[in-house]
């Protein structure tokens, strides 16, 4: 078993609010499996770029967690695209922190995203530690799946993604789709990737009382509330869901006095994602008045949104897993998703929710327009998906990683291990 582990998450950190710009799901896992693992008494050192000067070159997240932020080109506005360019810069502080210590203080890097996946592969050499790498999404099947006005990702994200996955000892998928992908897309060795379900806190996301819900958020006790959590970016199609709802009043006017939709997240990305074009798409379809937009929300309070919804829309082009859909069930609270990536992993079609072969809103509006009228089905639906969101938990992830890590262990020190 490793006893400490570097894990590198160049472009974003886990102590970011999730929901907004390049947080997200990512964010999530690496703090929620951080604090497992080292619950087993594995250290984890996370490096990531730091973004303020008023940032603490060290903080401690938890017991046996540290963060460390590495300084990497100009502190704040520097964009995502631009990272590539301070890939050096960053990696050579990495390798600078660890030269600061006793000979071997990692046992093995863990890197997360490709950016991170390129810092990954330095320090494997130099250190001659296993490489484990998460990719979490992927080049080409974002660029498969683009939604319209959405930029493709660049040859060069392609080509370093093609490196990661060569050079690492271990690639974690987070389905066996992503598996599939990485083997049938990048080339993967299928003895080196092993799939590792993401998780969700189920002390966290758990039924509750739907009226102290939507007081709490000012929602109206009755009536029906349809809810978006997430980056607000073309990716993930927020406007599917406006334009269902404008498509539900269009066919029954009445729907007009009883249905809110709720989109809560923040920025992400570029095009018609962006809250404010997501407001004209509103006020063009004739519903501004029914769609409620609110800033990103810590944890602890998502849970109470989930809980005051309805049905939780999930209308993504592309998702490698679907928190937000497994936490929206955990809460009791049905799930409307687009049938793409790990999204039929995280919903139980027909048992916890609703899968949607495509991307027409008239397509969700037909879902949904069952839904509102049929609310024994849809709690049917709720209770499924509190079953399904109990088959996974953030425990299983940090085991399941453990186990992955003490494979590359083995098989970087000659004896092969099948993972
Ligand atoms: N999230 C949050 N506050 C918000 C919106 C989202 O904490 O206002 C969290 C959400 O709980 C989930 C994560 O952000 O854990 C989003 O993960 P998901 O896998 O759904 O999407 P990703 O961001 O990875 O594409």
């Amino acid at each position: 078993m490793p006893r400490r582990v570097a894990t590198i998450t160049l472009h974003t950190s886990p102590l970011d609010q999730p929901g907004t710009g390049d947080a997200g799901g990512m964010n999530v896992y690496v703090a929620e499996v951080s604090r497992r693992l080292a619950a087993a008494g594995v250290e984890i050192e996370i490096f990531t770029r730091a973004t303020s000067s008023d940032l603490p070159p060290v903080v401690e997240m938890a017991p046996g967690v540290l963060v460390r932020h590495v300084p990497a080109g100009p502190y704040e506005g520097l964009p995502r695209d631009e990272l590539p360019g301070q890939l050096c810069a960053f990696s050579g502080a990495v390798l600078e922190a660890e030269a600061h210590q006793e000979p071997g203080w990692y046992d093995l890097v863990h890197s997360h995203y490709w950016l991170s996946g390129q810092v990954g592969s330095l320090a494997r050499m130099r250190w001659g530690v296993p490489l484990v790498h998460s990719a979490h999404t992927l080049a080409k099947v974002k660029n498969a799946a683009l939604a319209a006005g959405d930029r493709p990702e660049p040859a060069g994200r392609v080509l370093g993604e093609e490196q990661v996955v060569a050079d690492s000892d271990l690639l974690v998928a987070n389905t066996p789709a992503e598996a599939g992908q990485l083997v049938d897309l990048y080339g993967a060795d299928p003895a080196r990737v092993t799939t590792v379900s993401p998780g969700v806190d189920l002390g966290r996301f758990q039924p509750g009382d739907r009226r102290v819900a939507r007081r709490r958020f000012g929602l109206p006790e009755d009536g029906t509330v349809l809810l978006f959590v997430g980056r607000i970016q073309p990716l993930k199609a927020p406007d599917i869901l406006v334009r269902a709802a404008a498509d539900l009043v269009a066919a029954d006017p009445a729907l007009r006095r009883s249905l809110t939709v709720v989109v809560c997240g923040g920025a992400s990305g570029n095009g018609m994602g962006e809250p404010a074009a997501l407001r004209r798409l509103a006020s063009v379809l004739g519903v501004s008045d029914l769609v409620r937009f609110l800033k990103p929300l810590p944890p602890d309070e998502l849970g109470q949104l989930y809980r005051a919804a309805d049905v939780t829309v999930v209308p993504s082009h592309n998702e490698s897993f679907g928190l937000v859909a497994v936490e929206a069930q955990a809460c009791g609270t049905p799930v409307v998703a687009a049938a793409v990536g790990g999204l039929p992993t995280a919903v139980a079609d027909g048992r916890s929710g609703i899968l949607v072969p495509s991307h027409d809103p008239a397509d969700y509006a037909t879902v949904l327009r069952r839904l509102i009228a049929e609310p024994r089905y849809r709690a049917a639906l709720g209770r499924g998906g509190v079953r399904h969101a109990a088959r996974f938990s953030w425990q299983h992830t940090a085991d399941g990683l453990l186990d992955g890590y003490r494979a590359a262990m083995r098989s970087r020190s000659g004896h092969l291990a099948p993972v």
